[in-house]
């Protein structure tokens, strides 16, 4: 701890660096004895609480993107039925092979699900 930090008596939002609100954490350094530092409690909590709404908003995030590829794929599919429905059966295979091309390019991003089948 520098003499400047050492002297400081709140956080630098205002908090007292005392009582429950202090803590004391030890930096380990290489080959020397741990670096004490005072803490903010309070700052500490605040930080932790952002850093779990902001991981809740990316798995939010992650989750309403894969809900959208499902729909989008489901669509993709629906339409398949439609064009294969009621084809013969010469027409058939040629027009199954093209759907499991079509149906991997999408799956491995290389094409977009809502692109005209
Ligand atoms: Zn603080």
């Amino acid at each position: 701890m520098s003499s400047t930090n050492r002297t400081k008596t709140h956080c630098p939002n205002g908090h007292p660096y005392s009582g429950q609100n202090l803590y004391l954490y030890e930096r380990p350094q290489h080959n020397r004895p741990p670096y004490v530092e005072r803490r903010c409690r309070e700052c500490a909590n605040r930080r932790s609480k952002e850093q779990a709404e902001a991981k809740r908003k990316v798995e939010r995030a992650a989750l309403a993107a894969c809900e959208e590829e499902q729909r989008a794929r489901d669509h993709f599919i629906a339409q398949w039925c439609r064009e294969i429905e009621g084809k013969d059966a010469l027409a058939l295979p040629e027009k199954m092979m093209r759907f499991g091309e079509q149906y991997t390019a999408r799956s491995q991003g290389e094409v977009a699900w809502d692109e005209p089948i």
